[in-house]
């Protein structure tokens, strides 16, 4: 998950002051030692944690927290609320133009993630915002840039404009918009070229963009691993053109990705999105108090919930229920839930948005093996439709042949079948629960 090392850390400092009935300053003292380490450790900037510990400390002893019921609740709230703070407060929602279309430039280093990010983008504006964006290709210096945004347009069937590699930026950036009214378009996203370090000429180019198209937004996409290095890319880029937002890319990643954090007290910009994988539906809208929330292991469930909106449909909700209750759940149905639940992301990332699944028994150092996952899958496919329905009629020979054509063993094929008759069970319990709890309807 985003963040995981600072994640774990603060855990274990916010673990042992939760149940306080008092806390006194020395209290105080020693967990913000521990919480300006841990940041330290995750590589955020030192004056900026110095800035931060300096509130939390003034917040920890001050009356709010010393004359609360539960004052170890408290002080949580307030590293809550400073991490929140630290990661930009409120959400920044993108720009929507009253004269369409809404014109984005993407910016930012080679290798960052830029053109990933404006086919991401464009499919989050698709999916979740009902919009018809058209992909720019403005970076002329590697046909292999025109050709990536070309490949992710195919692949989301989106138009990508360009112009190859001969004709001028900025002329593409200003036809693009003028097909991109013709063609009602109402946003326009720009993938500029990227280069290994800030130069001179590369900005050069990107202010007579931004001068000739007048964007809307302009976003900085970094790379979250990249530490230090990612804050004084972000500084560069906001002084030469004055940025509207930041996209941090490989959250997913297992490095420290701390400075990241850094970025919004050091530029004034606001962290718009992050990246969460190299899936074109793996972008998320920066919630800093939702990020802030899961870093401190409290879960997330509004994006949680968002995320099962999109990938599964009212209809299929209701047809679920309606098998849970009358028990007639069947191993198709087990296969389409995994399937939506695979689309939500990996299975790590789902269980951090769960409050307290990192304090739950077992599932604390369970690792998630999607491997396993897998294997249920190419079992459950190699049985018959009618063994599907019902598991019963498989006798011994069959469940040889089930293991063979799956790639697994008879033992693993049993394994599951005991599972899902647990499952099974446990569906009729919960649904005998409901009906005792009269006038109450079902609920996930
Ligand atoms: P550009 O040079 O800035 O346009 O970078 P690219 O879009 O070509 O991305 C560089 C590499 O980073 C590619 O291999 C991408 O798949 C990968 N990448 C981009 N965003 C993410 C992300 O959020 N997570 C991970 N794990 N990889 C990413």
């Amino acid at each position: 998950m985003a963040f995981e090392g600072l994640a774990e850390r603060l855990q274990n400092t916010m673990k042992k002051i939760t149940g306080k009935g008092k806390v006194s300053e020395q209290d105080v003292k020693e967990m913000t030692r521990e919480v300006r380490l841990a940041l330290l450790e995750a590589d955020v900037n030192f004056k900026v944690v110095k800035d931060l510990i300096k509130r939390i400390k003034e917040r920890a002893i001050g009356q709010e927290v010393m004359e609360s019921l539960t004052p170890g609740q408290q002080v949580i709230k307030v590293v809550k609320d400073e991490l929140t703070e630290l990661m930009g407060g409120e959400q920044s929602r993108i720009a929507v133009s009253d004269r369409p279309p809404t014109v984005i430039m993407m910016v930012g280093l080679q290798g960052a993630g830029k053109t990933t990010t404006t086919g991401k983008l464009a499919n989050h504006l698709r999916k979740n915002h009902n919009r018809s964006p058209l992909l720019v290709a403005c970076d002329v210096y590697r046909p292999a840039a025109i050709k990536q945004l070309e490949t992710l347009g195919t692949q989301l069937n989106m138009p990508v404009f360009s112009m190859g590699t001969e004709a001028n930026p900025v002329d593409i950036a200003k036809q693009a918009i003028e097909k991109a009214k013709e063609e009602h378009h109402d946003y326009v996203i720009i993938d500029t070229a990227g280069r290994l370090h800030v130069d001179t000429d590369l900005m050069d180019e990107l202010e007579q963009i931004k001068t000739t198209v007048k964007p809307d937004e302009i976003f900085l996409v970094v790379d979250a691993m990249t530490g230090q290095d990612a804050v004084n890319v972000a500084e560069s880029f906001n002084e030469q053109l004055d940025l509207s937002g930041v996209v941090l890319t490989k959250l997913d990643g297992d490095t420290r990705g701390g400075a990241a954090l850094s970025i919004k007290a050091v530029t004034n910009k606001p962290i718009k999105f992050a990246g969460m994988g190299e899936k074109l539906d793996q972008l998320e809208a920066f919630h800093p108090e939702r990020m802030a929330s899961r870093i401190l292991g409290m879960g997330d469930v509004l994006t949680l919930i968002e995320k099962a909106q999109t990938n599964v449909n009212e209809k299929q909700a209701k047809e679920l229920e309606e098998k849970m209750r009358t028990a007639s759940f069947t191993f198709d149905d087990f296969l389409e839930q995994m399937g939506q639940v695979k689309n939500m992301g990996p299975l790590d990332d789902l269980l951090a948005m769960i409050p307290g699944a990192n304090k739950m028994k077992g599932l604390k150092n369970a690792q998630i093996d999607e491997k396993q996952l897998v294997h249920v899958e190419a079992i459950i496919k190699s049985m018959t439709k009618k063994e599907r329905q019902d598991p019963s009629v498989m006798n011994a020979s069959r469940k040889k042949r089930i293991a063979k054509g799956s790639g697994t063993t008879v033992s693993q094929v049993n394994r599951l079948l005991k599972q899902f008759d647990e499952m099974k069970k446990m569906m009729k319990q919960m649904t005998n629960m409901q009906k005792g709890k009269k006038g109450k309807g079902m609920k996930f």
